[in-house]
């Protein structure tokens, strides 16, 4: 194998190529990204980056010895196709490139509202998405967020922190609750609350108003918030239309083996856009979380080169960590919706906790922590063990 292209240059794509020399591979990696940027780290986009206190210079994920990976960087241009009959990959300009194996790592990017949107409504996936809404975000502000999720919640935090007022709509009854559950999720919705940011759930989003510049948000149950800037934050989707017709299995993500496999030969998928099986879950899942995106780079390269690679088995269990109004949440395992919550330390009333989710046989699944990270360490690595 001579020439390796990575599609995708941001944490699963970078993560690739340091294993891909890590493993020994010596021939011509090339990466393609269509943002301009050199990779850069998303997480504190809705946080340190959006609040004005992390620069551009500090979320770079390069590092000073990453020159010595010998990388051909394409960025500012998307791959449009993937013919894995001829092994190449064709840009947006018309250029082919021709490889001997492609590491899928498109990510995801954030879900869009089906119509044309006046300005002052953004939504939150790149570095450009976090400059043009930091530019909008200063005290007296009003700020409406679309959706309690992850993305939504941090933002309305930072936004709080700035001094914006923030009001937050959310269909279900609780922010979070696929990800955590109703008992949580309530938690949630406590710490907005308590944090001076009006939650609306039950609702959602009837019209923006507002020509040319948003000024209001309709809601479905025929209330009306006045807006000076919108955020979006309804879920993202894999980045995976460019690959129709080429043979490579999509559903929800690239479908893969828990190696990354697509079953193309020389074709694996890594990070958000892959719907990888889980030993941890006995089935396929997408997650979108930073660590999956660090962690699948390794084992999908030695399923390339066919080199040895052995995961530390906690790996395998889905985690991810969330920062807002100033709580540290961290959140391992897999919840499924007949799972009970058990509160082991602390309490959920005071913000310092740490709750189990046991599965119908009373068997820890889960483990949701707020501010409590040494128990939480312990838990995951508990679970680890179970799998
Ligand atoms: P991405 O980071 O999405 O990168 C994919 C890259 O591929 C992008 O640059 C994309 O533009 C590019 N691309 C797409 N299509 C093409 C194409 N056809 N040709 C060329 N390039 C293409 N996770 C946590 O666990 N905790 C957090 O607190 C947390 N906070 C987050 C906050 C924000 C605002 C966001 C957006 C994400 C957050 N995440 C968090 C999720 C985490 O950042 C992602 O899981 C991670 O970035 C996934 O990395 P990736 O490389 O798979 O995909």
């Amino acid at each position: 194998m001579q020439h390796i292209t990575v599609v995708g240059a941001s944490l699963a794509g970078l993560t690739a190529v340091r294993a891909l020399r890590a493993q020994g591979f010596e021939g011509r990696v090339c990466v393609l990204g269509d943002e301009p940027h050199q990779p850069y780290d998303r997480p504190p986009l809705s946080k340190e980056f959006l609040a004005g206190t992390s620069t551009e210079d500090e979320i770079r994920l390069t590092e000073s010895d990453d020159a010595d990976l010998d990388v051909d960087w394409r960025l500012g241009l998307a791959a449009r196709a993937l013919d894995t009959g001829e092994q190449a990959v064709e840009l947006a300009d018309g250029t082919r490139i021709t490889t001997d194996a492609v590491v899928l790592a498109t990510g995801a990017r954030a879900r869009e509202l089906p119509t044309a949107v006046p300005e002052g409504v953004h939504t939150l996936r790149t570095l450009d998405d976090a400059r043009a809404l930091r530019e909008e975000l200063a005290p007296g502000v009003r700020l409406v967020v679309i959706g309690a999720g992850f993305i939504g919640a941090e933002v309305a935090s930072t936004a709080v922190g700035l001094g914006c007022e923030v009001d937050v709509v959310e269909a279900a009854a609780v922010p979070l609750q696929r990800a955590l559950g109703a008992e949580m999720g309530a938690v949630c919705a406590r710490l907005h609350a308590s944090n001076g940011v009006r939650l609306h759930t039950r609702t959602g989003l009837a019209e923006l108003v507002g020509d040319p510049r948003v000024r209001a948000v309709r809601l479905s149950d025929g209330r009306e918030l006045p807006a000076d800037v919108v955020v979006v934050g309804i879920g993202a989707q894999p980045n995976t239309e460019w690959l129709a017709g080429s043979g490579v299995p999509v559903d929800d993500g690239v479908r893969t083996d828990a190696s990354g496999r697509t079953g193309i030969p020389g074709v694996v998928a890594v990070g958000d856009c892959a719907n990888a099986h889980r030993e941890y879950t006995a089935g396929p899942l997408r997650l979108e979380h930073w660590t999956n995106a660090l962690h699948q780079p390794p084992a999908a390269v030695a399923a390339l080169l066919g080199s040895e690679h052995a995961a530390p088995a906690h790996h395998a269990v889905p985690y991810f960590w969330s920062h807002q109004y100033g709580c540290n949440i961290q959140f391992a395992g897999h919840r499924t919706e007949d799972c009970t919550v058990q509160v082991e330390e602390g309490d959920p009333d005071h913000d310092e906790f740490l709750a189990l989710y046991l599965d119908s046989a009373g068997d820890p699944v889960g483990v949701l922590a707020l501010d409590h990270a040494r128990s939480f360490g312990r838990w995951r690595r508990k679970l680890a063990q179970r799998t």
